[in-house]
């Protein structure tokens, strides 16, 4: 199963991705991680991403392009994988299927995830991930049983610098001008399923399983 995850910035990409990524054993592929593990290992590649990580606008498509391009060919995405983040542009959404054709590939859906503004403000804000293991945590939503610490690992939470609300509007905005077109784009395909992004977590995904189920 190819997936896509597509919505605006604390849609909830990650937190359901990483669910189905463990229910479908299927790798779940976030260029925002990848780029950050490149930021924080000072990598060319980290170097050259993070001023715009950090002003809130996208990096090059060229950069997530190659990115995308390299980790499709692993073994682990032969049963299926999960782009979560990835296409963000029209641009990146053709170098995509280029790609995929390339070695045999296509998506089967693209889970588009609706939440309005204000409650994407509220959910960014009180974003908190595990400093060690990457587990994502919300300070009222979705708190881990000790402040501060992991669940999972003991590990220490931290907030990421662009959400703080400044860079955090800025992000907004740049997804309604480069991402949403993306909605249009695939739904032209008949690829395009919208999940309401509000709920419980635990609803939500029920949600995306059925439809992931229902056309299997
Ligand atoms: P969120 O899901 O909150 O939007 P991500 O972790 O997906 O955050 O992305 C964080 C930042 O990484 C983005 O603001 C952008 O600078 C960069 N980034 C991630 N994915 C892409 C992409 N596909 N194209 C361009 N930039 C990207
Ligand atoms: P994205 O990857 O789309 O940027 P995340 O999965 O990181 O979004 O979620 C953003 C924040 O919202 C996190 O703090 C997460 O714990 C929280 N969150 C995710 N899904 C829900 C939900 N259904 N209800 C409330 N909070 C949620
Ligand atoms: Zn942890």
């Amino acid at each position: 199963m190819n997936l896509i995850f597509l919505g605006p910035p604390g849609a909830g990409k990650g937190t359901q991705a990483k669910l189905l990524s463990a229910r479908y054993e299927i790798p779940q592929i976030s260029t925002g991680d990848i780029l950050r593990a490149s930021v924080r290992e000072q990598t060319p590649m980290g170097s050259r991403a993070k001023s715009y990580m950090d002003s809130g606008s996208l990096v090059p498509d060229e950069v997530v392009v190659g990115i995308v391009e390299e980790r499709l060919q692993k073994e682990d995405c032969k049963k299926g994988f999960i782009l979560d983040g990835f296409p963000r542009t029209i641009a990146q959404a053709d170098s995509l299927k280029v790609t995929l054709d390339s070695i045999g590939k296509n998506i089967q859906h693209v889970i588009s995830i609706a939440v309005d503004n204000e409650e994407l403000l509220t959910r960014i804000t009180g974003r908190r991930t595990c400093e060690k293991c990457g587990k994502g945590y919300h300070v009222s939503f979705d708190p881990p049983k000790t402040q501060g610490k992991c669940d999972v690992c003991g590990g220490d939470l931290c907030q990421r610098d662009d959400d703080k609300e400044e860079t955090m509007r800025k992000r907004l905005t740049v997804y309604d001008l480069q991402t949403e077109p993306l909605i249009e784009y695939y739904s032209k395909q008949s690829l395009l399923r919208t999940v309401p992004g509000t709920g419980s977590i635990e609803d939500i995904q029920k949600s995306i399983v059925k439809i992931l189920e229902a056309t299997a």
